[in-house]
């Protein structure tokens, strides 16, 4: 049986480790966005925002990518949509999840203009 160093024995049905794969394409998924940032951070792009009725905070969907939010949530069609923009969206009650990812990102992106 073959194992993986991090989430131990891996069924035989499977080639690889089923949590690595998804975490490299969540990490493959939210390293795209960064195309998308310089024009979201000029305010130039949308964010689309989706949350549950029965949430308060908002969810930020992924550009260009159906139903996925930054946090790895994802969005249901019945959830509730708006658009915002980066600038306005610091008056609005965004998940923390997302709000995080996003900021990591934008910090990678600074970090890597200064080389
Ligand atoms: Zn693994
Ligand atoms: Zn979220």
């Amino acid at each position: 049986m073959k194992t993986c160093p991090i989430h131990g024995p891996i069924p035989d049905d499977l080639i690889s480790c089923r949590a690595c794969a998804e975490r490299k394409s969540r990490e493959m998924t939210l390293h795209q966005q960064k195309e998308y940032l310089p024009e979201i951070l000029s305010s130039q792009r949308e964010l689309t925002l989706s949350r549950p009725a029965s949430e308060r905070r908002w969810h930020i969907l992924l550009a260009g990518v159906r139903g996925l939010t930054f946090c790895g949530s994802t969005s249901h069609p019945s959830w509730r949509r708006r658009r915002t923009t980066y600038a306005e969206m610091g008056y609005i009650a965004i998940c923390s999840g997302c709000h995080d990812t996003l900021e990591g990102l934008v910090k990678e992106i600074d970090s890597a203009e200064v080389r």
